[in-house]
């Protein structure tokens, strides 16, 4: 059973790449996603099958091998990966949103050539890497350096909780220079690119989170992503990106929390009657349904403003705390209904429950959103 409502207008070829999406998910993810959140295995094979068939490159346009989706399509596909397993899809949504815009927006054509292809191909895993120990939410104040050296760049530094980092092929760092902060393609195995061990997490244990040491990391100076002191504007150009991808995320653990509820309440008896007769229980799968179709039509509706070219910072900012705080509503409303059953590892929304965490923390925490769209609300200071 799913509850996913598809948006009106939706082309054939739209329609087929969501079918596929979700069939994968069904087949591929789903049975697999509960064993390897047990053992915190990150599976890149599967990671890989989906980038055979062009999941890696939703987000890159046709003239670099990539599928070159419209917003909305890339986030119907990523909704049906997460409901299957949040931590395949957080590796596809960085990979499609960040690297990839930065590359698209401000790559010059060698770079594209070099390092785009290949991504939106599915050769190459991509990741981030703008977080430090010392700087999360105020991710301006990054400490890793970027000192010139003839023709070469030297990156030397410590990130924190790269998501990728200790698997991916490429990382999009973001390091300090004498002109500001700038964005560097460091492909993983350059001397000096040391990840650290995968992090033990509450949720999403089977993405792979890792500290990287950089270790004077020596790059050719082509390396450098477009202007020197201008990556800290092409990074939040990312994250605008990368909080829709977020955000439906949020969508598809929250839905996927509802269906397992649904089907449960429908058979499990309790006073002689099945769960779903009692009104209380009613109210309750009402309300996160209800949250559910709000965050998927509000992440929709900043898509569709971006696909028709408008700024969506604020309202990208919107839809991932709205999104989130909903995932994390209703898989707390759907434990609950699972009783002392929702607490055991051995039923899916305790899982569901520890992944919808992690999304009102990464890619700026809920309280970072409000503090953007308070900006927004005022637009002159
Ligand atoms: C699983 C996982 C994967 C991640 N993947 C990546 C990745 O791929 N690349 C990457 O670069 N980073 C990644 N991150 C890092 C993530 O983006 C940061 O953890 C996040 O931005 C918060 O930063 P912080 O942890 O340093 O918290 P802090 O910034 O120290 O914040 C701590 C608390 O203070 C609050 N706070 C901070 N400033 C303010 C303020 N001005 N007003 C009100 N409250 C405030 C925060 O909201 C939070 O509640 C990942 C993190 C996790 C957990």
């Amino acid at each position: 059973m799913s509850t996913a409502i598809e948006p009106p207008g939706l082309s054939e070829t739209q329609r087929q790449i969501v079918e596929l999406a979700r069939e994968f998910a069904r087949t591929k993810i789903e049975p697999f996603a509960a064993e390897w959140d047990r053992r915190a295995y990150f599976a890149r094979d599967v990671i890989d099958e989906l980038g055979r068939l062009g999941f890696l490159g939703m987000c890159a346009p046709e003239e670099y091998d990539g599928m070159g989706l419209d917003t909305v399509t890339y986030l119907l596909a990523l909704e049906e990966i997460a409901a299957a397993d949040a931590s395949v899809a957080v590796s596809l949504s960085i990979h499609n949103a960040i690297p990839t815009t930065m590359l698209v927006r401000h790559g010059s054509p060698a770079q594209k050539d070099r390092f785009l292809k290949g991504m939106a191909r599915g050769e190459v895993l991509a990741g981030f890497a703008l977080s430090e120990p010392e700087s999360g939410s105020d991710a301006a104040a990054l400490r890793t350096r970027a000192v010139r050296d003839g023709d070469a760049w030297v990156l030397s530094g410590a990130k924190a909780w790269a998501t990728n980092g200790g698997t991916a092929d490429l990382m999009m760092v973001m390091a300090r220079s004498e002109r500001g902060i700038c964005a560097f393609v460091v492909p993983t195995d350059a001397p000096g690119y040391r990840p650290g061990k995968p992090e033990d997490k509450m949720g999403l244990r089977a993405s792979n989170t890792v500290a990287l040491a950089l270790e004077d990391v020596r790059l050719p100076a082509d390396h450098l992503l477009g202007e020197e002191g201008e990556g800290f504007g092409y990074a939040m150009e990312g994250l605008d990106a990368g909080r829709l991808g977020i955000a439906v995320q949020a969508v598809g653990i929250a839905r996927r929390a509802l269906e397992h509820s649904v089907a449960y309440c429908a058979e499990r008896r309790q006073f002689g009657r099945p769960l779903r007769e009692f009104q209380g229980v009613q109210f309750k799968l009402a309300d996160m349904a209800t949250r559910v179709e709000a965050a998927r039509a509000l992440t929709h509706a900043v898509a569709t403003r971006r696909d028709r070219g408008e700024g969506t910072t604020m309202q990208a900012s919107m839809a991932k705390v709205f999104a989130s705080e909903a995932a994390m509503w209703v898989t707390t409303q759907a434990v609950q209904l699972f009783g002392g059953y929702g607490y055991m590892r051995d039923f899916p929304v305790e899982k569901l429950f520890r992944d919808a965490k992690v999304t009102e923390i990464y890619e700026g925490t809920s309280e970072i959103q409000r503090i953007i769209v308070a900006r927004g609300l005022y637009p002159r200071g």
